[in-house]
């Protein structure tokens, strides 16, 4: 197969983005799984800023971190206060979006709250840096969730961000797909 499966892609990219030393955010940790993902790229002189609101979200990210749980600050707070926590240039982020798998599925992220960490993430992006957007849009909310953010992103300029949808569009049962900022040029 040629076409990358959506959450491969997402890995690839990041791959390609993320160097030893990076700074970098998981802005939903959930069970840990990008977290770990993240905190192997960073190696040992990067760092990966982990964000999430429900606490058994940030237990289980800390016990599948094991010895890679020093390369990750847990912060038990939504994205959106990413400026109270991140004040040093990410290299780049990551958002699940949806609900906790295994957790309460009525807890999910809302369109507000995740278009201004984007926007606050986009501040403290290096250029070459990457913002990667997993959106889940089959659950209540979703379809709200994805049609916001995919008004919001298509209004950045493309002179400083570039906007990529990465989606299959044959696939049964809304499965993920994603969306990637690059940032091409300092905001001036
Ligand atoms: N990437 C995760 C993994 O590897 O398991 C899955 C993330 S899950 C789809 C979405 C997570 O976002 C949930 O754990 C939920 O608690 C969290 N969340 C919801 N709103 C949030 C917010 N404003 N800030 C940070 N996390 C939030």
């Amino acid at each position: 197969m040629k076409l990358e499966r959506v959450l491969q892609y997402a890995k690839t990219l990041l791959t390609q983005t993320i160097e030893e030393g990076a700074t970098v955010i998981d802005a939903t940790a959930g069970n840990g799984h990008d977290t770990l993902f993240l905190a192997k790229l960073v190696g040992n002189t990067g760092h990966v800023y982990a964000f999430d609101i429900q606490q058994q979200a940030l237990d289980h990210t800390k016990e599948r971190l094991g010895s890679y749980a020093s390369r990750v600050t847990l912060i038990n707070d939504g994205h959106e206060m990413v400026t109270n926590y991140v004040a040093q240039p990410i290299d780049a982020a990551i958002f699940n979006l949806g609900y906790l798998p295994g957790g309460d599925h009525s807890i999910v992220t809302i369109a507000t709250t995740t278009i201004e960490a984007i926007d606050r993430m986009l501040d403290l992006l290096i250029v070459g840096g990457i913002i990667i957007l997993v959106i889940y849009h089959g659950h209540a909310g979703g379809a709200t969730e994805r049609d916001a953010i995919i008004q919001h992103v298509s209004q950045y300029d493309q002179k400083y961000v570039h906007v990529l949808q990465y989606q299959f569009l044959n696939q049964k049962n809304t499965p993920p797909f994603i969306i990637a900022l690059e940032k091409v040029k300092a905001f001036s």
